[in-house]
Parts: structure tokens; sequence; C-alpha cells
């Protein structure tokens, strides 16, 4: 997506073509929930800081627009937090259409369902996320789409199969006829579950049930704020944002990572973003490595560009570019 943010705003800056330009400069997010509010937040910041180094675009050229279905952004977080979160995106010129849905997209436009068209060239899609197709093929009862388990994990009439995490729809037995959400907190206790089953089973012992309550639900809104609800109680603004990033630091595995990201975030917090473009070489496929190159490869990927390496492949006629072609390749 940064990549392809990037590209658009180097097309933008180049395009005489109001409508063209529009519609590069046009972001659109699907779904106001937590992965669609962070992304619409993070995109923005992102495209907004990047903007100075284009000198043909100004702030107004950009629309940033969050599409949400309800009357509310983050209803699992409750009212008062999701009209918010709505504030805060206002202020930073993100747009939040609310009540409608997107209804279909074309190359160029977005279309919604209360007849609103968006000339945009970006959508990205965070309303729902489905379990894998395999699932759908397997011969076990669903519920909506999901593989149905009893209180052990255990998938009824199918001896030994077990089924955890997204794919699984998990009875809350402290709440009858609900299910536990599909987040990370929930799939990682629920594997812990699942695996002393499997011990008992082979050991004879009895099962344990799986019952686990929602410690706390948050989320980044762009920078230095964020929205939390922790063991019932609400929290916003920079402090909530703090408690975001610490509690996901602590969640990420492996000392490495967390010094790799804490360092990451550090630099973050003391520069600006960096807003070097690094564009997929197979949409540059009209080249090809001569093979001294090509061996190079195998040297992790390291290569020395230079333009006595390029090749045209099987190009049908003459480049009559090639300064447009040399761009377009380094680029
Ligand atoms: C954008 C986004 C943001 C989220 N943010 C949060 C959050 O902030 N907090 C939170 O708690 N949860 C969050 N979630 C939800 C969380 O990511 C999931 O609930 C969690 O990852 C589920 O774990 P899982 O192991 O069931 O599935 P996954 O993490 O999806 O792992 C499934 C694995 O199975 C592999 N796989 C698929 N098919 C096959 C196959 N046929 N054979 C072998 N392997 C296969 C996949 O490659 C994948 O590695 C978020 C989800 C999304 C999409």
């Amino acid at each position: 997506m940064r990549g392809q943010i990037l590209r658009y705003l180097e097309e933008a800056n180049s395009e005489d073509d109001a409508a063209e330009r529009r519609s590069s400069l046009t972001f659109v997010v699907a779904g106001g929930g937590f992965a669609g509010v962070e992304t619409v937040a993070a995109l923005n910041d992102f495209v907004r800081e990047a903007l100075p180094f284009y000198p043909n675009l100004s702030e107004e050229m950009l629309r940033v627009i969050l599409v949400h279905s309800g009357p509310a952004i983050l209803p699992e977080l409750g009212e008062s937090l999701g009209r918010y979160t709505e504030k805060v995106l206002a202020g930073r010129d993100v747009e939040v259409r609310l009540n409608t849905r997107v209804k279909s997209v074309t190359e160029g436009k977005v279309f919604l369902t209360d007849g609103v068209s968006i000339p945009s060239r970006t959508l990205v899609w965070t309303a729902g996320t489905v379990p894998s197709p395999l699932i759908s093929s397997l011969p076990c009862e669903k519920e909506r789409g999901r593989l149905l388990v009893d209180q052990f994990l255990g998938v009824p009439e199918w001896p030994n199969v077990w089924a955890v995490g997204d794919c699984a729809f998990v009875p809350d037995i402290r709440n009858p006829g609900q299910s536990h959400p599909p987040t990370a907190q929930h799939a990682i206790r629920e594997g812990k579950v699942v695996a002393q089953n499997i011990a008992a089973v082979i050991l004879g012992r009895p099962l344990k049930s799986f019952s686990f309550r929602t410690i706390g639900l948050l989320a980044s809104i762009g920078r230095r704020m964020g929205v939390a609800r922790v063991f019932g109680f609400n929290f916003s603004g920079f402090f909530a944002w703090w408690m975001w990033r610490t509690v996901y630091l602590s969640k990420l595995p492996g000392l490495d990572k967390k010094v790799r990201v804490a360092f990451d975030w550090t630099l973050d917090l003391l520069f600006p973003k960096d807003v070097c473009a690094v564009h997929d070489l197979d949409q540059r496929r009209d080249f090809r490595w001569p093979d001294h190159a090509g061996n190079a490869s195998g040297n992790n990927g390291d290569h020395e560009i230079g333009s006595a390496q390029l090749n045209w492949r099987e190009c049908p006629g003459e480049i009559d570019d090639w300064d447009n072609a040399l761009e377009r390749f380094l680029l």
C-alpha cells in the first residue's frame, strides 16, 4: 500500500488532467472497525507527511475517506469512543461517511449504496474477513462459515478433530448463544486449552472448558492518539495511544523483534516518515537482468544497477523513449 500511495503521488504530481489527478489522490477505506480505523488513520498521516515532497500537490487536492455501514465507527468500543474517534479523524481531514456501504468498484471509481460515486483508484477493504475457503469444503457442522466446536474446542461427531482461532465458532459458556470473537487474544488462549485437551484425551484425563473474558480493546487513531477500553474503562488520547503501543510491543514474539520495533518506533518519533519508494520489479517486466546480474540475485538480492546491465526483453518494436523507459525502471 505504501508503494502504491507513493506511486499515485508521483503520478498526480506530473498529471495535467484534474480528474485523473483527483482519482489518484483519493483514498477510500471500507469498514469502520478496528482494522479500517487504524488503516485510514495511518494512511492519512503517511500521505499528508509525504505531500511536501511533491511540489505540484497541495492538501486541498487530497481526499481520504472512511466508509462505514453503521451509525458510529468502532462499534465494539461503544458510541462515545466512536464519536470521539470521528472527531479526531475529521480534525485531520479524514471524511467519515456513515450509514452507507461500498456497493461496487471500477478502476477509477468507488460506488456507495447511498448513490454517491467517489473518483478513486485506491480502495482498502477491511469490512469483514472470512475463514479459509478450505473450511467450507469440510463435512463438519458450521456456524457463520466457521467450524462449530463444543466448549472443549472439539468438533462434535468428529473424535480427535479440534478447531481454534478465526476458523472456529467457539461458544461463550458465560453467555449462552453467543460466541467468542475472532481475535488474537482469544486464539492464543484457545491454542493452550486445545493443547491441554489433546494431552488429556491421550492420558485419559478430564477435558477443560474454554472460557475467557476479553481483557481490553485498543486502537490507534493516528499520530499519538488512541482509544481503548480496558476492564470496562474507557481511555482516549495520548495515554490510550501509549498503552496501545506498549501492549502490542509486549505481545511481539522474541526479544530481537521487540528491540527492532521499539527502535523503529523511537526513530519514528524523532524523524519524518521515509518516503523512498521501492517498486516491484515485476511491474517493469519488460526488462531482464543479464546472466551475470542474475547470478548475483543469490547474493541476497543486492545488485549494482547500471544502465549497461539492462536488457530489453522480447521487445517487438523500437524503444523510442529511453529516458522514460529508464526512469520507469529506476523509480
Ligand atoms: C487487520 C487486522 C487487524 C487485527 N488486529 C487485531 C488486534 O489488534 N488484536 C487482536 O486480538 N486481534 C486482531 N486481529 C485478529 C487476529 O489477527 C486473529 O484473530 C488471529 O490472527 C487469529 O489467529 P489464527 O491462528 O486463528 O489465524 P491466523 O493468524 O490467520 O493464522 C492462520 C495461519 O494458517 C495458515 N493457513 C491457511 N490455510 C492453510 C492451509 N490450508 N494449510 C496450512 N496453513 C494454512 C495461514 O497462512 C496462517 O499463517 C486482527 C485481524 C486483522 C485482519
